[in-house]
């Protein structure tokens, strides 16, 4: 993408309504543009990164046997009288009439739609198990919207819904989903941390909420340091197999939110030197709850010895749009946004530093060319401004590596790259560059299918 065809509004100032650093860099490059209280449109580049991530959720998904469909916005009103949640639900919930005065809601979460469609169709204990998913806007009317995506009123969440037979097959469908979490989250380069956590309106026993330490993280939670540094379950996991020894690993390191902690469990499993308590941010959370909406709902399937039985569901939720904010405040410095290579907007930025010499141009433009010949994701500064401003555009946008080519270095036919994390400079012959790239940014892909 050339920046001079481009849309990329980034603000000079800081907008003062920005409380926290994510939520100020979001702005500044011009990642999105605030609409209404708590509602955000996401502009080019921040939505290239949304994409990415979606992209990264799906394939995480699917590879653990989910299976993508989409519903609706909107939802009738009678639906949630079925479950008894049309009036619990409270304030959050958006609550619509149409011109024909039907009582409709924008949804908040689909277990109750879910489930419809899975009466509709599935009769039979053989047709599962079932996990079914989308990624859909939401909408909860937070009496707090704040810090920009992480807490907005209309959000874009993936929730994936499991259908078993029995309570063993619904933990099994869990563990599925937990681990494809822990791979989720490694996979835009955040370390994600299962806690038991409580089940609030949706309900069960079995919860965990995957949590980014921050410290401008809303939640209070404690944990043991081991499970910062755990080794995450690689692309050849057999998700037809038995997670359970996987997720009992994981759990058997203490980690639970303010909510659920008991102090004297904790205290006694965590050593002193590893106890970490601290705040976070919650970027998904998996639940199993049973029957709790097929019962009233009657959502039942034929078992094996011929009886109708209610079957066991859980609901896996991430915050799509709440992650993008997560991994700025996990990785930014005083410069701007530092993202890792699988979510970046671009993988690597040229920089033009004499935009309108006849020789730059050339060189710049046979760079970029090679560029997307190799699959990189490029940006091309091709603007005709200061070296200053480029580098410091580069900086605030935050892509991986930036590949600097001017008169001086074109005389040696030498071109820089930069790597935006650690500040490293290499100088390397022009004709190497791309391929250097290539290698730099490919590893850091992560199992992109
Ligand atoms: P929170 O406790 O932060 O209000 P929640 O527990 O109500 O969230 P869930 O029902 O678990 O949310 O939804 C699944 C995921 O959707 C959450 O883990 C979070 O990442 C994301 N999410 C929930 N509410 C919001 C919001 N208002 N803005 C952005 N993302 C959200
Ligand atoms: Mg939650």
């Amino acid at each position: 993408m050339r920046l001079t065809r481009y849309f990329l509004p980034v603000l000079k100032e800081t907008p003062k309504e920005a409380e926290i650093i994510s939520h100020q860099l979001m702005l500044r490059a011009g990642l999105i543009k605030q609409q209404a209280a708590g509602s955000y449109s996401w502009l080019p580049l921040g939505y290239r990164v949304l994409m990415k991530v979606q992209r990264i959720v799906e394939e995480e998904q699917n590879r653990a046997g989910a299976i993508e469909l989409l519903m609706p916005t909107l939802q009738s009103a009678d639906l949630w009288r079925e479950s008894g949640r049309y009036d619990a639900y409270g304030k959050e919930m958006l609550r619509i009439k149409d011109r024909h005065e039907r009582e409709m809601l924008y949804g908040p979460t689909n277990e109750e739609m879910i489930t419809d469609i899975f009466r509709s169709y599935v009769r039979s204990y053989k047709d599962l198990p079932l996990n079914l998913y989308h990624v859909q806007w939401k909408f909860r009317d937070e009496v707090r919207p704040r810090f920009g995506a992480m807490r907005s009123r209309e959000f874009l969440m993936k929730d994936a819904y499991s259908f078993d037979l029995d309570k063993a097959r619904a933990v099994a469908a869990y563990h599925r989903m937990f681990v494809a979490y822990l791979r989720t989250y490694w996979r835009m380069g955040l370390t994600a941390i299962p806690m038991r956590a409580e089940t609030g309106p949706i309900g069960g026993d079995l919860s965990h909420e995957f949590i980014v330490l921050a410290d401008t993280g809303e939640s209070g939670v404690f944990c043991h340091a081991d499970l910062l540094s755990k080794p995450i379950p690689g692309a050849d996991t057999d998700f037809r197999g038995d997670l359970s020894a996987i997720v009992s690993d994981w759990t058997s390191l203490y980690a639970a939110t303010e909510d659920m902690i008991d102090m004297a469990e904790y205290e006694a499993s965590v050593p002193e030197d590893k106890r970490i308590s601290a705040r976070g941010i919650e970027v998904g959370q998996t639940f199993y709850f049973g029957t709790k909406y097929t019962a009233p709902m009657k959502a039942t399937v034929t078992g094996a010895d011929g009886q109708e039985v209610a079957v066991h569901m859980g609901s896996y939720g991430v915050g799509v749009t709440r992650v993008v904010p997560a991994i700025i405040e996990a990785g930014h410095d005083e410069n701007g946004i530092i993202w890792p290579v699988s979510v970046a907007p671009f993988e690597a930025v040229l920089i033009n530093l004499k935009a309108g010499d006849t020789e730059s141009d050339a060189a710049c433009d046979k760079l970029y060319a090679e560029l997307n010949t190799a699959g990189i994701d490029a940006l091309y500064d091709d603007r005709d401004l200061g070296a200053g401003g480029k580098f410091a555009t580069a900086d605030l946008i935050g892509i991986p590596y930036q590949l600097i080519v001017g008169p001086r270095g074109l005389k040696e036919g030498q071109a820089e790259i930069k790597h935006r994390k650690t500040g490293e400079r290499e100088t390397l012959p022009i004709g190497g560059a791309v391929g250097r790239l290539k290698s730099l940014i490919e590893p850091q892909r992560r199992d992109q299918a």
